[in-house]
Protein backbone atom coordinates (compact mmCIF):
# COMPACT_ATOMS: atom_id res chain seq x y z
CA UNK A 1 0.00 0.00 0.00
CA UNK A 2 1.38 3.45 -0.68
CA UNK A 3 2.79 5.57 2.30
CA UNK A 4 1.66 8.53 0.47
CA UNK A 5 -0.09 11.37 2.22
CA UNK A 6 -2.51 13.17 -0.83
CA UNK A 7 -5.74 12.43 -2.06
CA UNK A 8 -7.17 13.50 -5.40
CA UNK A 9 -11.03 14.62 -4.88
CA UNK A 10 -13.08 14.32 -8.54
CA UNK A 11 -16.51 15.53 -9.05
CA UNK A 12 -17.35 14.73 -12.39
CA UNK A 13 -20.87 15.69 -13.35
CA UNK A 14 -22.41 15.41 -16.91
CA UNK A 15 -20.46 17.59 -18.56
CA UNK A 16 -18.10 19.26 -15.94
CA UNK A 17 -15.07 17.47 -13.83
CA UNK A 18 -14.13 19.48 -10.52
CA UNK A 19 -10.75 18.28 -8.41
CA UNK A 20 -9.14 19.19 -5.50
CA UNK A 21 -5.81 17.21 -4.56
CA UNK A 22 -5.51 17.60 -1.30
CA UNK A 23 -2.42 16.66 1.64
CA UNK A 24 -3.65 14.55 4.56
CA UNK A 25 -1.10 15.80 6.70
CA UNK A 26 -2.75 19.30 7.41
CA UNK A 27 -5.87 19.35 5.03
CA UNK A 28 -3.98 21.91 2.64
CA UNK A 29 -4.91 22.24 -1.23
CA UNK A 30 -2.12 21.20 -3.45
CA UNK A 31 -3.95 22.29 -6.36
CA UNK A 32 -7.73 22.72 -7.44
CA UNK A 33 -9.85 23.31 -10.60
CA UNK A 34 -12.83 22.57 -12.37
CA UNK A 35 -13.28 21.41 -16.57
CA UNK A 36 -16.55 23.07 -17.77
CA UNK A 37 -18.38 22.16 -20.65
CA UNK A 38 -17.29 18.78 -21.46
CA UNK A 39 -18.28 17.46 -25.07
CA UNK A 40 -19.31 20.95 -26.18
CA UNK A 41 -17.02 23.72 -28.60
CA UNK A 42 -16.32 26.09 -25.69
CA UNK A 43 -14.98 24.01 -23.24
CA UNK A 44 -12.49 25.47 -20.01
CA UNK A 45 -10.32 24.39 -17.67
CA UNK A 46 -9.31 26.85 -14.22
CA UNK A 47 -6.41 25.33 -12.52
CA UNK A 48 -5.08 26.96 -8.89
CA UNK A 49 -2.02 25.50 -7.99
CA UNK A 50 -0.97 26.20 -4.75
CA UNK A 51 0.90 29.14 -5.31
CA UNK A 52 0.98 31.23 -8.35
CA UNK A 53 -1.85 32.13 -10.18
CA UNK A 54 -4.72 30.66 -11.58
CA UNK A 55 -4.42 28.98 -15.13
CA UNK A 56 -7.48 28.76 -17.62
CA UNK A 57 -7.49 27.06 -21.11
CA UNK A 58 -9.62 27.59 -23.39
CA UNK A 59 -10.33 24.54 -25.55
CA UNK A 60 -12.53 21.44 -27.01
CA UNK A 61 -12.49 18.45 -24.19
CA UNK A 62 -14.61 15.85 -26.33
CA UNK A 63 -14.98 13.63 -23.44
CA UNK A 64 -14.37 13.02 -20.01
CA UNK A 65 -11.26 11.34 -20.76
CA UNK A 66 -9.74 14.06 -22.47
CA UNK A 67 -10.95 16.40 -19.82
CA UNK A 68 -8.95 14.27 -16.60
CA UNK A 69 -5.61 13.85 -19.19
CA UNK A 70 -5.92 17.70 -18.97
CA UNK A 71 -5.95 17.63 -15.47
CA UNK A 72 -3.03 15.28 -15.35
CA UNK A 73 -1.09 17.65 -17.43
CA UNK A 74 -1.59 20.58 -15.05
CA UNK A 75 -1.26 19.01 -11.53
CA UNK A 76 1.87 17.03 -13.52
CA UNK A 77 3.24 20.89 -14.53
CA UNK A 78 3.00 21.64 -10.89
CA UNK A 79 4.93 19.26 -9.42
CA UNK A 80 2.09 17.09 -8.24
CA UNK A 81 0.99 14.53 -11.18
CA UNK A 82 -0.68 11.56 -10.93
CA UNK A 83 2.12 9.23 -10.76
CA UNK A 84 3.60 11.08 -7.50
CA UNK A 85 4.34 7.95 -5.05
CA UNK A 86 2.72 10.64 -2.79
CA UNK A 87 -0.47 10.12 -4.31
CA UNK A 88 -2.36 7.63 -1.76
CA UNK A 89 -5.94 7.35 -3.22
CA UNK A 90 -8.18 9.31 -5.08
CA UNK A 91 -11.76 10.22 -3.96
CA UNK A 92 -14.50 10.09 -5.98
CA UNK A 93 -18.42 11.70 -5.40
CA UNK A 94 -20.85 9.45 -6.32
CA UNK A 95 -24.44 10.87 -5.59
CA UNK A 96 -26.32 7.95 -5.23
CA UNK A 97 -25.61 4.62 -3.12
CA UNK A 98 -29.35 3.44 -3.02
CA UNK A 99 -29.52 1.00 -0.36
CA UNK A 100 -26.16 -0.72 -0.27
CA UNK A 101 -23.97 1.69 -0.12
CA UNK A 102 -23.96 3.13 3.40
CA UNK A 103 -19.98 3.96 3.48
CA UNK A 104 -17.29 4.98 1.76
CA UNK A 105 -16.50 2.21 -0.81
CA UNK A 106 -13.29 0.23 -2.20
CA UNK A 107 -14.37 0.15 -6.11
CA UNK A 108 -14.24 -3.06 -7.38
CA UNK A 109 -15.72 -4.33 -10.63
CA UNK A 110 -18.71 -5.55 -7.89
CA UNK A 111 -18.82 -2.14 -6.86
CA UNK A 112 -19.26 -0.26 -10.16
CA UNK A 113 -21.73 -2.71 -11.50
CA UNK A 114 -24.12 -1.87 -8.50
CA UNK A 115 -23.61 1.62 -8.81
CA UNK A 116 -24.82 1.48 -12.84
CA UNK A 117 -27.86 -0.65 -11.48
CA UNK A 118 -28.44 2.52 -9.84
CA UNK A 119 -29.09 4.83 -12.81
CA UNK A 120 -32.66 4.86 -12.98
CA UNK A 121 -33.07 6.29 -10.03
CA UNK A 122 -29.75 8.72 -10.48
CA UNK A 123 -30.19 9.23 -13.98
CA UNK A 124 -28.48 12.91 -14.14
CA UNK A 125 -25.51 12.06 -11.77
CA UNK A 126 -24.57 8.65 -11.26
CA UNK A 127 -23.55 7.99 -15.12
CA UNK A 128 -21.26 10.79 -15.10
CA UNK A 129 -19.60 9.74 -11.84
CA UNK A 130 -19.35 6.61 -13.18
CA UNK A 131 -17.30 7.97 -16.07
CA UNK A 132 -15.29 10.02 -13.82
CA UNK A 133 -13.85 6.28 -11.58
CA UNK A 134 -13.19 4.59 -14.78
CA UNK A 135 -11.35 6.97 -16.35
CA UNK A 136 -9.36 7.54 -13.14
CA UNK A 137 -8.68 4.18 -12.96
CA UNK A 138 -7.36 4.24 -16.54
CA UNK A 139 -5.02 6.54 -15.55
CA UNK A 140 -3.65 4.80 -12.28
CA UNK A 141 -4.62 1.60 -12.39
CA UNK A 142 -2.55 0.28 -9.38
CA UNK A 143 -4.35 3.06 -7.33
CA UNK A 144 -7.43 2.39 -5.08
CA UNK A 145 -10.26 4.80 -5.80
CA UNK A 146 -13.14 5.02 -3.19
CA UNK A 147 -16.56 6.12 -3.82
CA UNK A 148 -17.71 8.05 -1.49
CA UNK A 149 -21.64 8.71 -1.47
CA UNK A 150 -23.75 11.68 -1.17
CA UNK A 151 -26.54 9.77 -0.26
CA UNK A 152 -24.16 7.31 2.80
CA UNK A 153 -25.01 9.44 5.82
CA UNK A 154 -28.68 9.80 5.53
CA UNK A 155 -28.78 5.82 5.90
CA UNK A 156 -29.21 5.94 9.30
CA UNK A 157 -32.49 7.69 9.12
CA UNK A 158 -35.15 5.30 11.03
CA UNK A 159 -37.56 3.51 8.27
CA UNK A 160 -40.89 5.52 9.21
CA UNK A 161 -38.73 8.73 8.05
CA UNK A 162 -37.38 6.84 4.62
CA UNK A 163 -40.51 5.62 3.83
CA UNK A 164 -43.19 7.48 1.60
CA UNK A 165 -46.74 6.17 2.32
CA UNK A 166 -47.54 4.44 -0.62
CA UNK A 167 -48.20 0.72 -1.47
CA UNK A 168 -45.43 -1.08 -0.06
CA UNK A 169 -45.26 -4.09 -2.92
CA UNK A 170 -45.04 -1.13 -5.50
CA UNK A 171 -42.34 1.12 -3.39
CA UNK A 172 -40.22 -2.00 -2.40
CA UNK A 173 -40.26 -2.97 -6.33
CA UNK A 174 -39.02 0.17 -7.93
CA UNK A 175 -36.69 0.85 -5.09
CA UNK A 176 -39.37 4.56 -4.10
CA UNK A 177 -38.24 6.03 -0.61
CA UNK A 178 -36.44 8.50 0.98
CA UNK A 179 -32.45 8.38 0.52
CA UNK A 180 -31.71 12.16 1.00
CA UNK A 181 -28.89 13.73 -0.50
CA UNK A 182 -25.43 15.89 0.28
CA UNK A 183 -25.33 13.68 3.30
CA UNK A 184 -21.25 14.75 2.36
CA UNK A 185 -21.53 18.05 3.49
CA UNK A 186 -24.54 17.11 6.56
CA UNK A 187 -21.87 14.76 8.22
CA UNK A 188 -18.85 17.58 7.83
CA UNK A 189 -21.00 20.34 8.78
CA UNK A 190 -23.45 18.39 11.65
CA UNK A 191 -19.57 17.56 13.25
CA UNK A 192 -17.82 21.03 12.95
CA UNK A 193 -20.48 22.30 14.70
CA UNK A 194 -20.13 19.84 18.14
CA UNK A 195 -16.23 20.97 17.06
CA UNK A 196 -17.38 24.34 17.28
CA UNK A 197 -19.69 23.74 20.77
CA UNK A 198 -16.59 22.12 22.42
CA UNK A 199 -18.88 18.77 22.20
CA UNK A 200 -18.63 14.87 20.87
CA UNK A 201 -20.53 14.39 17.71
CA UNK A 202 -22.95 11.97 19.94
CA UNK A 203 -23.72 14.91 22.52
CA UNK A 204 -25.78 17.04 20.76
CA UNK A 205 -28.60 17.08 18.34
CA UNK A 206 -28.22 19.58 15.87
CA UNK A 207 -30.47 20.78 12.74
CA UNK A 208 -28.07 21.53 9.38
CA UNK A 209 -29.22 23.59 7.07
CA UNK A 210 -27.30 23.41 3.46
CA UNK A 211 -28.63 26.51 1.29
CA UNK A 212 -26.66 26.38 -1.78
CA UNK A 213 -27.93 26.56 -5.23
CA UNK A 214 -29.59 22.76 -3.97
CA UNK A 215 -30.56 23.12 -0.30
CA UNK A 216 -31.75 20.32 2.03
CA UNK A 217 -31.93 20.36 5.73
CA UNK A 218 -31.33 17.25 7.94
CA UNK A 219 -32.09 16.49 11.70
CA UNK A 220 -29.01 14.88 13.27
CA UNK A 221 -29.39 13.19 16.43
CA UNK A 222 -25.74 12.49 18.75
CA UNK A 223 -24.10 12.20 15.07
CA UNK A 224 -26.58 10.14 13.19
CA UNK A 225 -29.02 11.28 10.72
CA UNK A 226 -33.07 10.74 11.64
CA UNK A 227 -34.56 12.77 8.90
CA UNK A 228 -33.98 14.85 5.90
CA UNK A 229 -35.39 17.09 3.20
CA UNK A 230 -34.69 15.45 0.06
CA UNK A 231 -36.24 11.99 -0.79
CA UNK A 232 -36.06 9.90 -4.03
CA UNK A 233 -34.59 12.63 -6.15
CA UNK A 234 -32.61 15.90 -5.31
CA UNK A 235 -36.08 17.82 -5.73
CA UNK A 236 -37.90 17.22 -2.64
CA UNK A 237 -37.87 19.72 0.70
CA UNK A 238 -36.17 23.33 0.50
CA UNK A 239 -37.46 25.74 -1.96
CA UNK A 240 -34.10 25.85 -4.01
CA UNK A 241 -32.54 27.87 -6.77
CA UNK A 242 -34.01 25.97 -9.75
CA UNK A 243 -36.05 23.29 -8.26
CA UNK A 244 -39.02 23.57 -6.24
CA UNK A 245 -39.23 21.32 -3.52
CA UNK A 246 -42.22 19.94 -1.90
CA UNK A 247 -45.29 20.29 -4.24
CA UNK A 248 -48.57 18.15 -3.89
CA UNK A 249 -48.01 15.82 -6.51
CA UNK A 250 -51.52 16.31 -7.39
CA UNK A 251 -49.56 19.47 -9.34
CA UNK A 252 -47.94 16.83 -11.63
CA UNK A 253 -51.09 15.22 -12.69
CA UNK A 254 -53.01 18.31 -13.43
CA UNK A 255 -49.96 20.05 -15.53
CA UNK A 256 -49.99 16.56 -17.47
CA UNK A 257 -53.74 15.99 -18.45
CA UNK A 258 -55.25 19.63 -17.99
CA UNK A 259 -52.02 22.18 -18.50
CA UNK A 260 -50.91 19.18 -21.28
CA UNK A 261 -47.29 19.10 -20.94
CA UNK A 262 -45.11 16.23 -21.42
CA UNK A 263 -43.76 14.09 -18.24
CA UNK A 264 -39.91 15.44 -19.11
CA UNK A 265 -41.59 18.74 -19.77
CA UNK A 266 -42.83 19.21 -16.05
CA UNK A 267 -39.48 17.40 -14.78
CA UNK A 268 -37.35 20.08 -16.27
CA UNK A 269 -40.12 23.07 -15.15
CA UNK A 270 -40.12 21.30 -11.14
CA UNK A 271 -35.90 20.61 -11.58
CA UNK A 272 -34.89 23.85 -14.05
CA UNK A 273 -37.41 26.66 -13.74
CA UNK A 274 -38.53 26.62 -10.67
CA UNK A 275 -37.28 27.86 -7.11
CA UNK A 276 -36.43 31.12 -6.76
CA UNK A 277 -35.57 31.19 -10.56
CA UNK A 278 -39.22 30.32 -11.37
CA UNK A 279 -40.35 32.58 -8.77
CA UNK A 280 -38.89 35.91 -9.59
CA UNK A 281 -36.62 35.14 -12.61
CA UNK A 282 -33.41 34.82 -10.26
CA UNK A 283 -31.56 31.99 -8.45
CA UNK A 284 -28.82 33.97 -7.03
CA UNK A 285 -29.71 34.97 -3.47
CA UNK A 286 -27.44 37.98 -3.72
CA UNK A 287 -29.51 39.15 -6.95
CA UNK A 288 -33.01 38.49 -5.06
CA UNK A 289 -31.71 40.39 -1.58
CA UNK A 290 -30.66 43.25 -4.26
CA UNK A 291 -33.86 43.82 -5.79
CA UNK A 292 -35.90 42.84 -2.89
CA UNK A 293 -33.77 45.85 -1.05
CA UNK A 294 -35.32 48.14 -3.82
CA UNK A 295 -38.89 46.59 -3.47
CA UNK A 296 -39.19 44.48 -6.74
CA UNK A 297 -42.52 42.11 -5.02
CA UNK A 298 -41.50 39.20 -7.40
CA UNK A 299 -38.08 39.19 -5.37
CA UNK A 300 -39.39 39.63 -2.11
CA UNK A 301 -41.99 36.92 -2.69
CA UNK A 302 -39.23 34.85 -3.39
CA UNK A 303 -36.75 35.60 -0.19
CA UNK A 304 -40.46 35.20 1.97
CA UNK A 305 -41.60 31.92 0.13
CA UNK A 306 -37.84 30.39 0.52
CA UNK A 307 -37.99 31.59 3.79
CA UNK A 308 -41.20 30.29 5.16
CA UNK A 309 -40.55 26.94 3.65
CA UNK A 310 -37.16 26.97 5.62
CA UNK A 311 -38.83 28.08 8.99
CA UNK A 312 -41.35 25.05 8.20
CA UNK A 313 -38.11 22.39 8.34
CA UNK A 314 -36.69 24.32 11.23
CA UNK A 315 -39.73 23.55 13.01
CA UNK A 316 -40.33 19.95 11.78
CA UNK A 317 -36.81 19.23 12.73
CA UNK A 318 -37.17 20.33 16.38
CA UNK A 319 -40.54 18.23 16.73
CA UNK A 320 -38.06 15.40 15.27
CA UNK A 321 -35.27 16.06 17.82
CA UNK A 322 -37.05 16.88 20.30
CA UNK A 323 -34.53 18.86 22.16
CA UNK A 324 -32.64 20.86 19.44
CA UNK A 325 -28.70 22.00 20.31
CA UNK A 326 -27.49 23.87 17.57
CA UNK A 327 -28.49 25.12 14.28
CA UNK A 328 -25.52 24.85 12.06
CA UNK A 329 -26.77 27.48 8.67
CA UNK A 330 -24.44 26.25 5.35
CA UNK A 331 -23.37 26.68 2.25
CA UNK A 332 -23.25 29.25 -0.33
CA UNK A 333 -26.89 31.36 1.14
CA UNK A 334 -26.28 29.69 4.39
CA UNK A 335 -22.46 31.07 4.65
CA UNK A 336 -22.84 34.39 3.63
CA UNK A 337 -26.67 35.54 2.67
CA UNK A 338 -27.41 36.89 6.83
CA UNK A 339 -31.01 38.81 6.06
CA UNK A 340 -31.63 34.54 5.33
CA UNK A 341 -30.36 33.33 8.48
CA UNK A 342 -32.51 36.46 10.17
CA UNK A 343 -35.60 35.83 8.85
CA UNK A 344 -35.84 32.00 9.06
CA UNK A 345 -35.27 32.52 13.12
CA UNK A 346 -37.23 35.42 13.52
CA UNK A 347 -39.23 35.08 16.12
CA UNK A 348 -38.40 31.75 18.06
CA UNK A 349 -37.28 32.65 21.15
CA UNK A 350 -40.20 30.63 22.59
CA UNK A 351 -38.02 27.56 20.77
CA UNK A 352 -35.07 28.96 22.54
CA UNK A 353 -33.86 29.87 18.95
CA UNK A 354 -32.53 33.80 18.56
CA UNK A 355 -29.69 35.62 16.65
CA UNK A 356 -27.73 38.22 17.21
CA UNK A 357 -28.41 41.13 14.95
CA UNK A 358 -24.29 42.16 15.16
CA UNK A 359 -22.92 38.44 15.89
CA UNK A 360 -24.78 37.95 12.00
CA UNK A 361 -23.96 40.16 10.16
CA UNK A 362 -19.66 39.70 10.27
CA UNK A 363 -18.40 38.20 7.35
CA UNK A 364 -15.92 35.33 8.02
CA UNK A 365 -14.74 32.14 6.59
CA UNK A 366 -14.47 30.82 9.97
CA UNK A 367 -17.41 28.82 11.60
CA UNK A 368 -19.03 30.87 14.17
CA UNK A 369 -21.88 31.43 16.76
CA UNK A 370 -24.53 34.10 15.55
CA UNK A 371 -26.72 33.48 18.63
CA UNK A 372 -26.69 35.65 21.82
CA UNK A 373 -25.15 33.63 24.92
CA UNK A 374 -28.67 33.60 26.75
CA UNK A 375 -30.20 31.32 23.87
CA UNK A 376 -30.51 27.60 24.76
CA UNK A 377 -30.06 27.08 21.21
CA UNK A 378 -26.74 27.86 19.42
CA UNK A 379 -26.96 29.09 16.28
CA UNK A 380 -24.01 29.17 13.97
CA UNK A 381 -22.47 29.87 10.65
CA UNK A 382 -20.51 26.51 9.68
CA UNK A 383 -18.67 27.23 6.27
CA UNK A 384 -19.24 23.36 4.72
CA UNK A 385 -16.15 21.40 2.92
CA UNK A 386 -17.48 18.19 1.26
CA UNK A 387 -14.08 17.73 -0.69
CA UNK A 388 -11.83 17.50 2.89
CA UNK A 389 -14.43 15.13 3.97
CA UNK A 390 -14.50 13.08 0.88
CA UNK A 391 -10.40 13.46 1.30
CA UNK A 392 -10.59 11.93 4.92
CA UNK A 393 -13.20 9.13 4.23
CA UNK A 394 -11.34 7.82 1.24
CA UNK A 395 -7.74 8.10 3.44
CA UNK A 396 -9.32 6.54 6.26
CA UNK A 397 -10.78 3.77 4.44
CA UNK A 398 -7.31 2.33 2.50
CA UNK A 399 -5.81 3.20 5.67
CA UNK A 400 -7.87 0.81 7.68
CA UNK A 401 -8.26 -1.79 5.07
CA UNK A 402 -4.68 -2.29 4.49
P1 LIG B 1 -23.71 24.78 -5.11
O1 LIG B 1 -24.99 24.20 -4.62
O2 LIG B 1 -23.68 25.00 -6.58
O3 LIG B 1 -22.47 24.13 -4.54
P2 LIG B 1 -23.03 27.03 -3.40
O4 LIG B 1 -23.06 26.37 -2.10
O5 LIG B 1 -21.73 27.53 -3.91
O6 LIG B 1 -23.76 26.23 -4.55
O7 LIG B 1 -24.05 28.27 -3.33
C1 LIG B 1 -24.26 29.07 -4.44
C2 LIG B 1 -25.31 30.11 -4.09
O8 LIG B 1 -24.91 30.84 -2.92
C3 LIG B 1 -25.46 31.18 -5.17
O9 LIG B 1 -26.39 30.77 -6.14
C4 LIG B 1 -25.97 32.35 -4.37
O10 LIG B 1 -27.38 32.31 -4.36
C5 LIG B 1 -25.50 32.12 -2.97
N1 LIG B 1 -24.52 33.11 -2.52
C6 LIG B 1 -23.19 33.11 -2.71
N2 LIG B 1 -22.62 34.20 -2.16
C7 LIG B 1 -23.62 34.92 -1.60
C8 LIG B 1 -23.70 36.14 -0.88
N3 LIG B 1 -22.62 36.87 -0.61
N4 LIG B 1 -24.91 36.55 -0.45
C9 LIG B 1 -26.01 35.83 -0.72
N5 LIG B 1 -26.01 34.67 -1.39
C10 LIG B 1 -24.83 34.21 -1.82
Amino acid sequence: MSSGTRVLVLNAGSSSVKYQLIDMLDGSRLASGLVERIGEANGRLVHTPRSGSKRESLEVFPDHAAALKSVAEELAADGVGLDSPELAVIGHRVVHGGLRFTAPTLVTEEVLAEVRRLVPVAPLHNPANITGIEVARSLRPDLPQVAVFDTAFHATMPEHAARYAIDKAVADEHRVRRYGFHGTSHQYVSRATAALLGKDPAEINVIVLHLGNGGSASAVAGGVCVDTSMGLTPLEGLVMGTRSGDVDPGVVFHLHRVGGLTIDEIDSLLNRRSGLLGLCGDNDMREILRRAEQGDADAKLAFDTYVHRLRKYIGAYYAVLGRVDAIAFTAGVGENAAPVRAAATAGLEELGIAVDAELNSVRSGEARVISPGYARVTVAVVPTDEELEIARQAFALVHTSS
